[in-house]
């Protein structure tokens, strides 16, 4: 048998390395001592990549951890492992930044050893490993008996997800193997040998028939393929505007966020601490994981580093630290405990608030360019109200876009009431003979209702409560229920609000009812767009009717940081996995100003308890006017008299880039 201590292999050029004898038996000691008997093939594809890093810097010990064994290959494999040999090199006096760049091209490396030197080993993928999904039992089964709703295709789609995974016999299936390596994803295979499912249209209405074949089956129907077309179409108008607007946004978020400039080693020694509850639902776990890497504040003070492993969190009450709780911050730096330790992942120099910044950014814009592999549908409405609805509303049973009222609602003299400018089309009604036959959506779209009772003098009595009725960004429409019950009751107009006396409505009918309508990306960026710059031209937009502008949230509105960070990880993280919290809170720190309104300072706060949240189009006309001058709409800030009654601006990285000519001496 071969035998090779790794300390001689890992000093081997590529060429070398690939020429050893293989399939070979061979015994490979280890620095931590530990004696493997593998196969030489194991050497060449991953492992000998992962020792370069020792090969450059020779006092690292390269330990039985950077093996591949006999594990297949794939990405995330080598990435880990990659980021094993990484971490040996930590708290070692070696450059990081020297290492990232060798691990780059020991990624890039062993990927083309890959391609080049092991082609006769790549297969391909034939019509047979498709047919035998197709005609499995089980998928076959689940398909014939597949009903056309949500619930029932999801059965299918679990049942899919159950083959590909647990069913040894298909483990050589060249379909199956794609998955279980991460090329192609389990979503994308739903589709193919599963219906297609509910599709929507450009204007993200969701088509009531789903369809009911795959792509494996093939789309058989004149309606399906129709449906089905609408995805192309869809795809073609996102890659137009939505991503230039993505990317804009990207650049706008960039222009704020660079005024955190500096990594501050060590702790600053802050008191602030964020405290969130984590509850034990799924949303409090994603929120558990965004926190990782974060520092927790124990209860004798002192900051301790949040690990994956640290799920005992969820459930409990979390102290914490983030940039916004910083010292460093009116120095425009965020010290690495507040940072947290992916301040370890910043290059020498490098703009923290661009980093985070394009953390954010970088997967919303990836999520748009893929909208027509991703878009699609996998939920429905939730079977539960916003907790302001409950107190008002229930869900039908079976269908939850439908909404009664509470049963044991007293109805007597109960009034509702809605604005005028909400339900423009209301008159419309009398003038058909069966309201709601046609598009709700059109008569109404609302975004909150009032009620009150009325005595016998129709007083008011009491206060009206305000309900907010939108859910997942769309509003409430009234029911064709309650458009009939207008139709023949009527109502009144009071100021600018339409008044309805629901005192013989009916329980058992639903009185609102939301439009079946998918939030697609576009929609969603522009919802977190509207949430982090507090956008003024969104708040123009509350001026016009039927604008939903003025119930969206926006830092602006917020004063609690706490409550800002967890509405933003909410708002921000609804449809993007994966972003890490100290991102969010860095992009929230820089938001902030110290006393932008009385005393003008527009610095940064330096603690959670001061300051304040502002749009960042007041941040970037207050700030340093190397902003402005990169910003749009520059003229309105040059023109504008207050410009130059701001003496004191907030330096950032982007002044270099202006060439400020020296007063010329008299
Ligand atoms: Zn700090």
């Amino acid at each position: 048998m071969l035998k090779y201590h790794v300390r001689d292999l890992m000093f081997y050029t590529e060429d070398e390395i690939w020429a050893i004898e293989k399939p070979a038996r061979c015994e490979i000691t280890f620095d931590d001592g530990i004696t493997l008997e593998t196969d030489t093939v194991n050497i060449m594809i991953g492992s000998w990549y992962l020792w370069q890093i020792a090969s450059a810097w020779p006092e690292i010990n390269v330990t039985s951890k950077l093996f591949i064994h006999d594990k297949v290959f794939t990405d995330k494999l080598f990435r880990d492992l990659l980021w094993d040999a990484i971490e040996a090199t930590m708290g070692m006096n070696v450059p990081k930044e020297d290492v990232w760049f060798l691990a780059q091209d020991l990624y890039n490396k062993s990927y083309n050893a890959i391609v080049n030197r092991a082609s006769r080993f790549i297969s391909s993928l034939s019509y047979k490993n498709i047919y035998e999904v197709v005609k499995h039992p089980r998928i076959a089964e689940a398909n014939a008996n597949v009903q056309p709703n949500q619930e029932s295709i999801n059965g299918v789609y679990d049942v899919i997800t159950d083959v590909f995974k647990n069913d040894k016999s298909m483990a050589d299936n060249v379909v199956v193997a794609t998955v279980s390596y991460g090329t192609v994803k389990m979503a994308q295979v739903h589709q193919s040998f599963g219906p297609r499912g509910p599709n929507t249209d450009i204007d993200s209405v969701i088509y009531s028939n789903p369809i009911m074949r795959g792509y494996s089956h093939g789309l058989a129907t004149l309606d399906a393929f129709a449906m089905e077309s609408r995805s192309a179409a869809k795809a073609q108008l996102f890659n137009k505007d939505p991503v230039a607007d993505a990317e804009y946004f990207n650049r706008k978020m960039q222009l704020v966020c660079a005024i955190v400039r500096k990594i501050v080693p060590g702790d600053c020694g802050t008191r602030d601490y964020h405290t969130f509850e984590l509850g034990n639902d799924a949303t409090s776990k994603r929120l558990f994981e965004s926190m990782v890497g974060l520092y927790q504040v124990m209860p004798d003070g002192k900051p301790r580093e949040i690990l994956k492993t640290d799920t005992h969190l969820i459930g409990t009450t979390v102290n914490f630290r983030s940039a916004l709780c910083c010292h460093e911050a009116p120095k425009q730096g965020v010290c690495e405990v507040c940072y947290g330790i992916t301040s370890y992942g910043i290059p020498y120099d490098t703009n923290p608030g661009h980093v985070s910044s394009t953390s954010i950014n970088e997967p919303a814009t990836q999520t748009i360019i893929s909208t027509k592999h991703l878009d699609f549908i996998n939920q429905t409405f939730a079977k539960f109200l916003p907790r302001e609805m409950e107190s008002h509303f229930v869900v039908s049973k079976g269908h939850p876009e439908h909404i009664l009222l509470k049963s044991g609602t007293v109805t007597k003299r109960l009034i509702m009431t809605i604005a005028q400018n909400e339900a423009t089309s209301l008159v419309d009604i009398n003038y058909v003979s069966n309201p709601g036959a046609t598009d709700v959506a059109k008569i109404s779209g609302l975004s909150n209702v009032q009620f009150f009772y009325i005595d016998d003098d129709d007083h008011v009595i009491g206060k009206p409560v305000s309900v907010q009725v939108v859910r997942k960004n769309i509003q409430a429409s009234l029911s064709p229920h309650l458009l009939s019950y207008l139709k023949l009751n009527s109502w009144k107009n009071e100021g600018n609000r339409y008044a309805f006396d629901l005192s013989s409505w009916r329980l058992e009918h639903p009185i609102l009812v939301y439009q079946n309508k998918h939030e697609n990306m576009v929609a969603a960026v522009s919802r977190i767009e509207t949430f982090i710059r507090s956008c003024r031209a969104k708040l123009n937009e509350d001026m016009t009717p039927k604008a939903i502008g003025r119930h969206e949230p926006m830092l602006v509105k917020y004063r609690d940081v706490d409550l800002a960070l967890r509405d933003a990880f909410h708002i921000i993280c609804d449809k993007l996995k994966g972003i890490h919290l100290g991102h969010i809170a860095t992009v929230l720190l820089a938001s902030r100003a110290l006393d932008p309104y009385i005393a003008g300072d527009w610095s940064l706060p330096g603690s959670k308890y001061e300051g304040y949240f502002c749009s960042h189009d007041d941040l970037i006309r207050h700030r340093s006017l190397s902003t402005a001058v990169l910003f749009e709409r520059q003229f309105e800030i040059f023109d504008d008299p207050d410009s130059y009654l701001q003496t004191k601006r907030v330096s950032t990285i982007q002044d270099e880039l202006l060439f400020i000519p020296p007063a010329a001496k008299e």
